[in-house]
């Protein structure tokens, strides 16, 4: 056994960064992956083929040299463009300031790029088709479900929202706390492909959204001209009382063809044209469960840290989930520049007492924007605090709306933009509810009134 050897459980997003950092301090990195090596692998359909990287991912992209690579192959996304029925489209711009912005990135690509980094370094190795199985806690050791076993200094499981390392520790540590709460809605991806000659049939740097209260579709754009489409809807339909006179479309009652033109040819219109394939994806590709996973402790004595999606899934509606996780890893390994040989027990101890307030929050901001962005994009007073806020970002620069807090300022823990942004969030729509158009507003009075929350 190597002294300073680390075993690392899940070789996606959080895993493959994680390798890079630990294998770059000289740490002897092993990384364990269930799955093939997508490096020789098609994509598997139906699993979230874009993402919006933003600031925070892009800081721990940087700090071992891969942002500019990455970005060069992104698409910029400066604001959210809004489709209603009727076809109309009006963009709201995710910020008032220049160069603040999101990427839409292919999660393969990302995904690969950081293998083949990690693959740079002699002292990291990935080991693919090894599905963990179980992890003794007390002794660190890890099996497969191949009947091999592996020992070393310290485990890192980074195995996605179903981990089995926290299912282990869950069984074996008492009292671990755990919750899981899935939402009523699932998700399914579709897709446009692109125009003559790789052209954007949408508008190219924006996230589309369709909201429709009670669900919504959403596209992000790719590199070669398509859109992957998000439809977020209900599993099963209300009852009629609940549902509020609205159509009771689920997932549960689109079973046809028939149906799901029908829904589509009625909720997104303009959307339609450009969806080929609409009926042959939506009952090719699988419908996602959406949930919240939070559990407690993160730390086995030393032996295993929990990290990125294992430690805390967030549904997907601010774009953080891995975000958050390349965060966590920047945070861990802020703490080992410091510790020399690590004393891996107080080490997950400092970053699990860091973290745990901060991927709290986001979780919870994640769920707040899956109501704001279904319900609330699509109401006049909303829309107007959004146009508030661009003014404000533009004429006054201490002001961060909500979203830039989260999306665009890398040194504000998220627990802080938590705070300070449903502060200001609550002041802002009380003040646009009083007015028909904020040129009537003035700015610096608003400011002052912000100012006067003192967050
Ligand atoms: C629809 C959707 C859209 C999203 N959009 C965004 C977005 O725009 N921006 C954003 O920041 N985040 C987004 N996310 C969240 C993001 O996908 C996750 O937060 C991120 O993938 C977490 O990375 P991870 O490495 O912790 O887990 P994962 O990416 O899930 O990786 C876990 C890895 O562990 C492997 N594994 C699992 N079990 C085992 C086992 N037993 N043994 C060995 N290996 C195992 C898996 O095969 C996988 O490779 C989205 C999520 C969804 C569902």
């Amino acid at each position: 056994m190597n002294s300073n050897s680390v075993t690392i459980i899940g070789a996606g997003l959080a895993g493959s960064l994680l390798s890079i950092y630990l294998a770059r301090r000289g740490f002897s990195v092993s990384v364990f992956e269930a799955r093939g090596d997508m490096r020789n692998a098609e994509v598997e359909a139906g699993r979230s083929i874009n993402l919006a990287l933003s600031d925070r991912g892009i800081a721990a992209l940087r700090e071992v040299g891969m942002d500019a690579f990455m970005l060069a192959e992104a698409v910029p996304m400066r604001g959210r463009m809004i489709h209603g029925v009727d076809g109309g489209q009006k963009l709201l711009p995710y910020s008032g300031r220049e160069g603040e912005y999101i990427n839409s990135v292919s999660r393969s690509g990302l995904n690969i790029a950081l293998m083949n980094e990690a693959d740079k370094y002699p002292n990291s190795t990935f080991i693919f088709n090894e599905r963990c199985t179980d992890l003794d806690t007390a002794t660190g050791e890890v099996s497969f479900a191949s009947g091999r076993t592996v020992r070393s200094d310290t485990v890192i499981a980074t195995d996605g929202a179903g981990s089995p390392v926290r299912q282990a520790m869950q069984r074996q540590m008492p009292g671990f706390e755990f919750s899981s709460r899935f939402l009523d809605h699932g998700y399914k991806e579709l897709h446009i492909p692109p125009g003559p000659g790789g052209s954007f049939l949408l508008e190219k740097n924006a996230l589309h959204i369709w909201p429709r209260h009670r669900f919504m579709m959403i596209a992000l754009p790719n590199h070669d001209g398509s859109f992957t489409c998000t439809l977020f809807l209900a599993h099963k339909s209300d009852p009629p009382e609940l549902a509020g006179g609205q159509s009771e479309w689920s997932f549960e009652s689109l079973t046809d063809s028939e149906s799901v033109i029908n829904f589509f040819n009625t909720e997104f219109p303009d959307a339609v044209p450009l969806m080929p394939t609409l009926v042959e994806d939506f009952f090719a590709n699988p419908t996602g469960q959406l949930g919240t996973i939070k559990c407690w402790p993160w730390n086995a004595g030393g032996k295993a840290l929990l990290l990125g999606d294992s430690a805390h899934a967030i549904v997907p509606f601010y774009g953080q989930g891995m975000n958050c996780s390349f965060e966590d890893v920047r945070v861990l390994d802020g703490l080992l520049s410091s510790a020399g040989q690590p004393d891996w027990a107080s080490v997950y101890e400092e970053y699990s007492e860091l973290r745990k307030v901060n991927t709290d929050a986001i979780a919870d901001l994640a769920e707040e924007n899956f109501y704001e962005m279904r319900d609330r994009v699509a109401d006049p007073v909303f829309q107007r605090k959004r146009e508030l806020e661009t003014r404000l970002e533009q004429t006054d620069p201490d002001y961060f709306s909500k979203y830039s807090m989260v999306t665009f300022r890398e040194d504000m823990p998220y627990s802080e933009a938590h705070r300070r942004g449903n502060a200001q969030d609550e002041l802002l729509m009380q003040i646009c509810s009083s007015v028909d158009d904020v040129s009537e507003l003035d700015l610096n009075d608003v400011a002052e009134r912000l100012r006067q929350l003192d967050l």
